[in-house]
């Protein structure tokens, strides 16, 4: 059993603040770690090691600060069955996901790596005889990350590694779920040859995370998580002039139109539903299907919620692991006894009496027989549960799919292109699927959502260029 503390200037912090065990989702009696929650003094230091170190951080050449990138992604690359295995042991998602999550790590600190390849500014044209116009992409400075605990590796790479490439120093707040991924990857980052101060890592809840958003150090924050939190840090950015972006919650709806591939629709429909047990922000939460072909569909999606194999994440075959904490599996039950009181017909409860008798699991549920406005179709569950509503034509469905507070992804199922066509010109949504399921992400590709899921600018490639940059205008005669 590993004891973990915060990390600053290199260095872990003498425990001090409340301790916490870390349990294993699959059987809470194996505790993974205990930590230590970073005390103010820590987040502090965190801080100041982050502004000592930014000089000299943002003045290391932009091909120094992509080498360490390279190796964190070979380190990474060569680690991937390890990392894996204890991604599975602390989160409890099944060991193909957690060994798959930290090679999409690699994958991602390798693409920030070949950012220094890349221009780094734009030449103006003057209208001034000897002037030159340009300007250049510039570190934002001592930048707080804040992660949840669903991807604990990768969705931290994808913030720290451009933090980072770009010549920013960081303090990083990671989920009290998941410290021993990012401590990992803090390890990582120093074994690739992160100087000691540029990456400092500080354990703990809300308050800590409020405390970072209010140094006077930190000049940006990247921030996942859901939307109520998101809410607050986006407030706490503004309020302390902090640059702010927020990752947020997510309902996705699938379409499936009436001429579309059942079999491939059911299963890409459960894949988005039940991969990562549900608990992915970009998740399948809603069917909306045309109801000539609801029956059929429904039969196909059963069928294969039936195939899970539910168990234990690091046991070789399971396919569907535990909720990562209590609180996740008490709020999914909450939602389907909901479901059960307001006369919905839960035609899959996954609730049942074949699950493993320690863990945190409830299997694939399916609802039906509820209104669009109905809180399992508008509020997140994060769990694997699927509400299921009729709708009459596209254009129903369509509605359907955009009437909730929410924005992130959207899969519409279809042969015709023309219904393709409109729901790319038509869906208010950060992401669109077409025949593919709600969820991915490529590290080359801007992420994110709109409305209620996402404020502040896109994440990965390009788009993490402009957060974690300021543009210089400079004026040479
Ligand atoms: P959460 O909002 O509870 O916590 C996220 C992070 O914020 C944690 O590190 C937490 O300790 C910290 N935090 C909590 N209160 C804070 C406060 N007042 N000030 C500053 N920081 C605070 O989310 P979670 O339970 O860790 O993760 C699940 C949620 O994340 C879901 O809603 C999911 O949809 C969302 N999510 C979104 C994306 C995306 O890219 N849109 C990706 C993954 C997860």
């Amino acid at each position: 059993m590993r004891e973990l503390a915060s990390l600053v200037a290199g260095r872990p912090t003498v425990p001090d603040g409340p301790e916490h065990r870390d349990e294993n989702p699959s059987r809470p009696d194996e505790v993974v770690a205990t930590w230590w929650e970073a005390t103010r003094s820590d987040v502090d230091r965190a801080c100041r090691a982050a502004a000592e170190q930014a000089r000299s951080w943002r003045s290391t050449p932009f091909h120094e600060r992509a080498g360490v990138l390279a190796r964190a992604a070979g380190l990474l690359g060569d680690r991937t069955d390890e990392l894996g295995r204890e991604l599975s042991r602390e989160e409890g998602k099944p060991l193909a996901e957690g060994i798959g999550e930290v090679a999409r790590a690699a994958r991602i600190c390798a693409y920030y790596a070949a950012e220094a390849d890349r221009p780094v500014g734009e030449i103006f044209a003057s209208p001034r005889a000897g002037e030159q116009i340009q300007t250049r992409q510039v570190p934002v400075g001592p930048t707080a990350l804040i992660t949840p605990w669903n991807f604990p590796i990768a969705i931290p790479a994808w913030k720290l590694a451009p933090a980072l490439a770009y010549g920013n120093t960081v303090v990083w707040k990671p989920s009290p779920v998941t410290p021993v991924l990012a401590l990992r990857l803090a390890e990582v980052l120093a074994e690739a040859g992160l100087p000691d101060g540029v990456l400092n890592v500080v354990l703990g809840g809300g308050d800590v995370g409020q405390r970072l958003l209010a140094d006077p150090a930190i000049r940006a924050c990247s921030f996942t998580g859901s939307t109520a939190v998101g809410r607050a840090v986006m407030t706490a950015g503004a309020e302390h002039g902090v640059k702010t972006q927020a990752e947020m919650g997510g309902v996705n709806v699938a379409v499936v139109l009436a001429d579309a591939d059942m079999d491939l629709a059911a299963d890409k429909v459960v894949a988005g539903a039940t991969g990562s047990t549900g608990q992915k922000c970009t998740a399948t939460s809603r069917l909306v299907v045309d109801e000539s072909v609801q029956d059929e569909l429904l039969e196909r999606i059963i069928e294969r919620c039936d195939r899970h194999a539910i168990g234990d994440a690091l046991v070789e075959g399971t396919t569907l692991g535990p909720l990562a904490t209590p609180a996740q599996r008490d709020q999914i039950a909450a939602a389907l006894d909901h479901a059960h009181t307001t006369g919905a017909d839960v035609i899959r409860d996954g609730r049942r009496a074949d699950l493993p008798d320690q863990g945190w699991f409830v299997g694939p549920s399916i609802v039906r027989g509820i209104a669009p406005d109905h809180p399992l179709c508008t509020e997140e569950v994060f769990g694997p549960v699927l509400a299921v509503t009729p709708a009459r034509d596209r254009h129903d469905a369509f509605a359907q799919a955009d009437a909730g507070k929410y924005g992130l992804t959207t899969s519409v199922f279809t042969r015709d292109l023309a219904s393709a066509l409109a729901a790319a010109d038509d869906l208010e949504v950060g992401i669109l699927h077409v025949n593919s399921e709600t969820t991915g992400a490529e590290p080359h590709v801007p992420f994110g959502g709109v409305r209620s899921s996402g404020a502040g600018g896109r994440e990965q490639g390009r788009a993490a260029r402009d957060f974690y940059t300021e543009t210089r205008t400079i004026y040479l005669t």
